[in-house]
């Protein structure tokens, strides 16, 4: 059997730890760091550091930023008066690449999940909840919250949240959708009951 190194063998390990990264991925990208440049490796290695050691969560709204507030909330031409909730950063970077929104953001961690140890005050909702009282130019919250049951159930308690504090607040929900160009024939059945359900006006 053909041993490989220590180190190699531990650059594959650490490799297969990254998401979507399996085996033999990691094996490929392993022997690529060892073959390629010394300036692409060590570039990778300092990037993972610079990352690392520079990346924060922004103060206000916990987007990714290197400063005490990320460019979206620095940004004086985007709508203040409608924070826009998600339930990673991921997805905030999918809405922001959509071009269709110019509002703020809160970024919560995760959804509410009972079978994984999460509640409310695991995902920074007691967070969102202080910043709705202590800022009177919010006038809409968007809950952008996956479609999924959790995101569901998530959206639903930061709704009642937002409505115990009495404030006079539109809270809205994102709609849900068909995939643009696609065939009703191959919709699944519950994208396509939430369509109906969430259907607008013409
Ligand atoms: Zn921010």
């Amino acid at each position: 059997m053909n041993r490989i190194t220590p180190a190699l063998e531990r650059l594959v390990a650490e490799l297969g730890k990254l998401p979507s990264v399996g085996p033999k991925t990691a094996f490929r990208q392993a022997l690529y760091i060892l073959e390629t440049d010394a300036e692409i490796a060590d570039g990778l290695a300092l990037a993972v550091r610079e990352a690392r050691s520079k990346v924060k969560r922004c103060k206000l709204c916990y987007n990714y930023t290197e400063e005490e507030r990320c460019s979206i909330c620095a940004d004086q031409s985007r709508e203040q008066g409608t924070i826009c909730v998600v339930s990673g950063i991921g997805n905030l970077y999918a809405i922001e690449r959509s071009g269709e929104y110019n509002g703020l953001y809160h970024v919560l961690e995760g959804n509410i999940s009972p079978l994984e140890g999460r509640g409310p005050s695991n995902i920074r909702l007691d967070e969102l909840v202080s910043r709705l009282r202590g800022e009177e130019t919010v006038k809409e919250v968007i809950l952008a919250t996956n479609p999924t049951v959790e995101g569901d159930a998530t959206a639903m308690y930061v709704r009642e949240q937002i409505k115990s504090l009495g404030l006079s607040l539109k809270v809205s929900r994102i709609a849900y959708g068909l995939p643009v160009g696609g065939d009703i024939d191959y919709v699944d059945d519950l994208t396509l009951s939430r369509a109906l359900s969430s259907r607008l006006e013409m």
